[in-house]
């Protein structure tokens, strides 16, 4: 991690919470954050959750006197309204208290479709609206195994790039090899610091200063026991945390693990 860039961890509920036990979850991952400072830390459970994790977290944060966990949603439509059955629209996260959104998790584009131009436009409509998309880009097992790990990320990189330099909003990518999603297999800290150092090469080309705030998160089976290790990285500036978000222990684990690498006396590089 860089200290110029604040560690964010974000916690994606995927299909699970969706009411009342999402509220549980939200107060008792407050009272657990309260006194880890340094770390932002987003909370993105299913759209029927979001306006009461989006009210906890505010209530819950006025009782403990610290700042509120934020809250994502886990996808968006890019049109403001019209004939969309079953879709959210970004000024509908806005009103749930939304100020995060993901956008191209490997699940939405393996399981429903979702292409590069797709993602782009639903980043550009969340910016629009001043909503902080978290992007998701990363290979398949096949891509890794055929040596096109590279080529893909920077491929999905480029179709967002232009909407992330005109956005001007902060904006964060996350790194989510689609092998190591679920299934208890991680990169070595080395080889996703190989592909985070070229994402954030990339990005400079276009525009250095938006590679230096940019945050890139790795995504894919962390755990309390191999944070430190990914994120001690200098260019993961942060985690994107499914399994391991649905239990307030094991997310404590993480942030507590996020932060501590904060103390860490400054590398001369
Ligand atoms: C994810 O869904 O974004 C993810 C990284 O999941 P897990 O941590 O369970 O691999």
């Amino acid at each position: 991690m860089n200290a110029a860039r604040i560690p964010l961890v974000a916690g994606n509920w995927k299909m699970h919470h969706g009411g009342a036990s999402a509220i549980e979850l939200a107060a008792e991952l407050t009272r657990r954050a309260a006194r880890i400072d340094g770390v932002e830390i987003v909370l993105a459970p299913p759209f029927t959750a979001l306006a009461a994790v989006a009210m906890t977290c505010a209530e819950m944060a006025e009782m403990e006197h610290t700042t509120p966990l934020r809250v994502a949603a886990q996808n968006v439509h890019a049109e403001d309204k019209g004939a969309f059955t079953g879709e959210i629209s970004p000024p509908m996260l806005l009103e749930a208290g939304c100020t995060w959104v993901i956008v191209g998790h490997s699940e939405r584009r393996q399981l429903f479709g979702e292409t590069d131009a797709m993602v782009a436009q639903k980043a550009k409509a969340a910016l629009a609206h001043r909503l902080h998309p978290i992007v998701c880009i990363g290979e398949t097992l096949a891509e890794r195994e055929a040596g096109r790990a590279l080529e893909v990320v920077l491929g999905q990189l480029a179709a967002v790039t232009d909407v992330l330099v005109a956005g001007k909003g902060a904006v964060v990518v996350a790194y989510e090899p689609v092998w190591a999603i679920g299934t208890g297999k991680t990169a070595t800290p080395a080889d996703a610091q190989e592909i985070h150092g070229a994402i954030r090469k990339a990005l400079a080309e276009r525009d250095p200063v938006l590679a230096g705030k940019t945050r890139i998160l790795y995504g894919g089976s962390v755990k309390p026991d191999n944070t430190a290790e990914l994120l001690g990285q200098p260019d993961i500036d942060g985690a994107l945390v499914g399994g391991a978000s649905l239990d307030a222990a094991s997310f404590e684990a993480i942030l507590r693990a996020a932060r501590q690498l904060l103390d860490r006396p400054a590398r001369t590089e």
